[in-house]
């Protein structure tokens, strides 16, 4: 049976940890070729080598790059497309909660900046040379590959509902991911190109592990969890792979929340 992802080439940001690492191997075991970017390289290529074990059909590479750089997604971009020849998926999932983050009145102008830069900035970099190599997609109707693609930026449950345990620069963050997407998804319909946010709810990752690192912190989180538990970063990954692959041909300006149904609930 042909994967869900077959033919396609997909980038993934973050790929070195939790929901980019899943993602990466499950999007590979569909039939993706993948480019896996990643700050802390040694982590992507470690997954790559996985993937290349466990999948040798597909291509697969590691680069650093970090997302609040234009030139390092510049560059990822243009390897992407030099070594698969197109660019399907862009998957703009790197991010980061500072354990420094705070309330309005505690948090400091440079981890604001810092969050802004790497949630934000680096979603913008992403999706504007993700659209910039989609337009120029070649065609293949035979194996269902066409100009466009499918972009998906991580936001977070927290983008809809406040957080109890404040992190306001995070929040903000992933706020404005959610405006940004929508306003790009609108502009990008007509190409072909779709953008949706995907909306984790509270995560077994390092990211909030490391940021509820007491007990009562995480005891806190999880009163608030319909389901009583961290969701696991496959999870996400699931969701990202039906918003990658044709069968989500119709869903575009999107807030796709894969939460557990915390946002649901009161
Ligand atoms: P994680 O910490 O397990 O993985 C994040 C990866 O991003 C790491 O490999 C890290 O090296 C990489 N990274 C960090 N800064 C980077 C940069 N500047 N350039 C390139 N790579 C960089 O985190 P995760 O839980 O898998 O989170 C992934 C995304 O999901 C983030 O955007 C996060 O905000 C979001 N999210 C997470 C949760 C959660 O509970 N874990 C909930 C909602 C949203």
């Amino acid at each position: 049976m042909p994967g869900r992802l077959q033919h396609k080439a997909a980038l993934i940001t973050g790929a070195g940890s939790g929901i980019g690492l899943e993602s990466s191997l499950l999007f590979a075991s569909e039939g993706a070729n993948v480019l896996l970017i990643d700050v802390n390289v040694q982590a992507a290529e470690k997954v790559q080598k996985l993937i290349a074990e466990r999948y040798p059909n597909v291509k697969s590479a590691a680069i650093k790059a970090d997302v609040s750089k234009e030139s390092d997604i510049k560059a990822a971009v243009d390897k992407a497309v030099e070594l698969f020849g197109r660019l399907d998926v862009m998957f703009n999932n790197a991010g980061i909660m500072h354990p420094e983050d705070d309330n309005a009145l505690n948090t400091e102008e440079r981890i604001w900046d810092l969050t802004m830069n790497i949630n934000l900035k680096g979603v913008w970099w992403g999706c504007k040379y993700a659209i910039l190599a989609m337009r120029n997609n070649p065609t293949d109707a035979s194996k269902g590959l066409h100009t466009g693609g499918s972009i998906i930026n991580t936001a977070s449950f927290v983008a809809i509902m406040g957080a109890a345990t404040p992190q306001l620069a995070y929040t903000a963050s992933k706020g404005a991911v959610l405006a940004m997407t929508r306003e790009l998804a609108m502009v990008h319909a007509r190409e072909g190109i779709r953008l949706n946010s995907i909306c984790p709810g509270p995560l077994k990752t390092p990211l909030l592990m490391d940021f509820l690192n007491t007990t009562e912190k995480r005891e806190r989180r999880m009163v608030h969890l319909p389901m009583g538990r961290f969701g696991e970063a496959i999870e996400i990954a699931q969701g990202a792979l039906f918003l990658a692959s044709d069968e989500s041909s119709y869903i575009t300006g999107t807030d796709f929340a894969v939460d557990g149904g915390l946002s649901s609930c009161y």
